[in-house]
């Protein structure tokens, strides 16, 4: 039987001479100076400084006890920064410790048997980073309706009208046609993760023409009978262990909360307001498969409908940023916002592709990732416009930017 290790493996951020570090205080705030450094203005603060460090009379150093507990000192945009101002991840053997908090040892430098330096990589694995290995991030779309109406500069190439040019859909005067129609698919898939609409916008004023009278029960929605009805069938679409995720994106996001607020769902023989029916124990798990996204593509969008969504959406609803045609620069301000009020669960970010694509700058790209890595929003970059072109294959992105998470559990992409 080997003998039981008398060491003790243990994970630290410092400068390479040893001499600076970086840590969180006992009471859970950081080091002052760690804000200090992000801002670029570092100014050196020896570790003993801090009272607790010379507990003994020996100079103590902060560590995390494992790997994943430095992940939740350090994002991965920190540790890109500390790399950039000379700071390296240390693997620490130690011989004597003293655990201060569930998240913090403390270990005198005389204890140290062996240090070694790690990558990024190793804290924040390439798994963990690339859970979805190609760009397009669904693998079914699911669109009852076909046809919108542009609304804002991200439709100007829209990749809808294209596809409804090509395939030749013509209005009665035989004029290439991109007007709203119904399509025969009524059931959404039930596995994989669906596109909700990628050909259309759901919430499209053009389905607001009609109040909807359920059938047999004459309790008009306010809402549009196509979109009650749309959220009614969605609504039995429960995930399950291998159901399917359901991904919402629209333009319109004040037409989006009212519908999530307002439309009238059966359940059992009674006809609810969807929103007084998911504050009820009866709505457990519903809509737990379903993200409610809207697309903003400058900061001028992003603040307009930011707001609509924050203002408006459901407290059950779970919503998504499509920064995707990015055509500038957006200041998304999560940094600002408390955790529990946070307003997406995943971020995706990427330049316009297409034949007239404009131009989306690197810089812009980083400003999001950095921003979602920095509060541990998943976020995922799509696409990259590299020298002119759209480049999609990620092994060609900045290491920086290869990044593509996913919010759902299940990870690996389509088949
Ligand atoms: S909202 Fe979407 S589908 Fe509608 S015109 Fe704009 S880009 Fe096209």
């Amino acid at each position: 039987m080997s003998k039981p290790s008398k060491t003790k493996t243990v994970y630290r951020v410092e400068s390479a001479d040893g001499k600076l570090g970086l840590w969180r205080d006992a009471d859970g705030t950081w080091n002052p100076k760690f804000h200090l450094l992000k801002d670029g203005k570092c100014r050196n603060m020896p570790m003993e400084d801090c009272a607790i460090y010379r507990k003994g009379g020996k100079r103590w150093f902060a560590s995390a006890p494992s790997k994943e507990l430095l992940r939740a000192w350090f994002s991965l945009s920190d540790l890109r920064d500390l790399e950039k101002h000379g700071f390296c991840i240390y693997e620490f053997e130690v011989s004597q410790w003293c655990r201060v908090s569930d998240a913090e040892v403390i270990f005198p430098r005389d204890a140290v048997a062996a240090r070694r330096q790690l990558s990024i990589v190793a804290i924040y694995p390439e798994s963990d980073l690339i859970q979805w290995p190609v760009a397009k991030y669904w693998d079914k779309a699911w669109n009852p309706v076909i046809g919108c109406r542009k609304c804002s500069p991200a439709c100007k190439n829209c990749y809808a009208e294209a596809m409804m040019e090509r395939f030749g859909y013509l209005d009665e005067d035989g004029f290439p046609s991109f007007r709203p129609c119904e399509t025969k698919q009524k059931r959404p898939p039930r596995s994989g993760v669906v596109f909700v609409g990628n050909m259309t916008d759901l919430f499209g004023e053009w389905l607001d023409e009609e109040p909807w009278t359920p059938p047999n029960k004459p309790i008009p929605s306010p809402v549009s009978t196509f979109i009650s009805a749309t959220l009614d069938g969605m609504r039995r679409c429960f995930a399950g262990a291998t159901g399917p995720t359901y991904l919402w994106l629209t333009k319109r996001v004040q037409r989006m909360c009212k519908a999530l607020h307002e439309c009238r769902v059966e359940v059992g023989r009674a006809w609810w307001n969807l929103d007084d029916f998911m504050r009820t124990p009866r709505s457990m798990g519903c809509f737990d498969n379903q993200y409610w996204g809207f697309t903003a593509e400058n900061q001028e969008w992003y603040d307009r409908r930011k707001w609509d969504w924050r203002g408006g959406a459901p407290s059950w609803a779970k919503g998504w940023l499509s920064a995707e045609p990015l055509l500038g620069p957006i200041d998304p301000g999560l940094r600002y916002i408390a955790p529990e009020d946070q307003p997406f669960e995943w971020v995706v970010v990427g330049c316009e592709s297409g034949p007239h694509r404009r131009p989306c700058k690197l810089e812009w790209v980083e400003r999001i990732v950095d921003e979602c890595l920095s509060i541990g929003v998943p976020v995922f970059v799509k696409q990259l416009d590299l020298d002119g072109s759209c480049e999609r294959d990620i092994s060609k992105f900045p290491k920086h930017l290869r990044i593509r998470q996913v919010p759902w559990a299940e990870k690996g992409g389509p088949a």
